[in-house]
């Protein structure tokens, strides 16, 4: 499988998750963008991996909740790349609460940042596509879109968010070979799992019937199928990368 000649953009791709799915990418031959919101370091390193991988691509600084820098930054990688062929919505953060004490601010952080992002990159990225007659759009979900979890009732909704989105958008660009797929994936070995509690992490660990967190690349390797040629009648549908936590 290649994607020789495909533009990809991968929204948080400075670290994680979004890291190995840029390196993988451009393994298979996609020029890769690399977005992130205020980690431009940690953006290049991913930028020297893709190239260590023998792909090539750049970094492009913007917060994807923000309507006016999506529409700009995307405007531009079409323009200087001729096309987005592959976006994946990768981007996310947490805010992490009891309902109760759950601020607004904390709710709306996290549905804008993890759902409303993702419609801001699609809308702006779809039309190349369609104009192309080619595209695949994969969003990073969660197990938690699924299972839910007490203290996470913001992030399970904007979770379960994407996957009501991509379906929805499955059925609209279904006839113009532009598939929208999910990644869920369970509990990952990235910033984000480290920041919690030793108590958390060991929780977790028994409750993963393989008995270990995923490595980004176990996640990678989903994305990078659904974005090839071989995965084209796949659509509206979700891949779990979860070492069997949940069915
Ligand atoms: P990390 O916290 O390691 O990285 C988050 C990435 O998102 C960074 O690149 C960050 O950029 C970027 N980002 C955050 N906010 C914005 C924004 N407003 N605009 C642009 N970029 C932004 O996350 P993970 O790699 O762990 O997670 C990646 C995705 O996978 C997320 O959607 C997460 O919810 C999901 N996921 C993760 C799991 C896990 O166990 N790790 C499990 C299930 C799902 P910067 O470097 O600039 O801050």
């Amino acid at each position: 499988m290649s994607l020789k000649g495909k533009v990809a953009l991968v929204t948080g791709g400075s670290r994680g998750i979004g890291r190995a799915v840029c390196t993988r990418l451009a393994g298979m031959g996609a020029h890769v963008y690399i977005n992130y919101v205020s980690g431009s370091e940690a953006a290049e390193k991913t930028k020297r991996l893709v190239e260590e991988a023998g792909g090539t691509g750049e970094t492009i600084g913007f917060d994807i909740a923000d309507a006016t820098q999506v529409q700009e930054s995307l405007k531009k990688i079409i323009a200087d790349a001729g096309s987005l062929d592959i976006l994946v919505n990768n981007a996310g953060i947490t805010r992490d609460g009891l309902i109760a004490r759950m601020k607004e601010e904390d709710w709306d952080a996290v549905l804008t940042t993890n759902l409303k992002g993702a419609f801001l990159c699609t809308k702006s990225a779809s039309k190349a596509m369609m104009k192309k007659r080619w595209g695949r759009i994969i969003n990073i979900t969660s197990v938690i879109g699924f299972s839910g979890n007490g203290g996470q009732a913001n992030y399970a909704s904007a979770k379960a968010g994407l996957v009501g989105l991509a379906k929805s958008l499955a059925r609209e660009y279904a006839s113009r070979e532009i598939t929208v797929n999910c990644v869920a994936p369970g509990y990952i070995q990235t910033d984000m799992t480290a920041a919690l509690n030793a108590e958390a992490q060991e929780k977790i660990q028994t409750e993963i019937p393989m008995g270990s967190l995923g490595t980004p690349e176990d996640v990678a390797a989903a994305v990078v199928f659904l974005a090839g040629d071989e995965a084209r009648y796949i659509t509206g549908q979700t891949i779990h990368v979860n070492g069997g936590m949940y069915m």
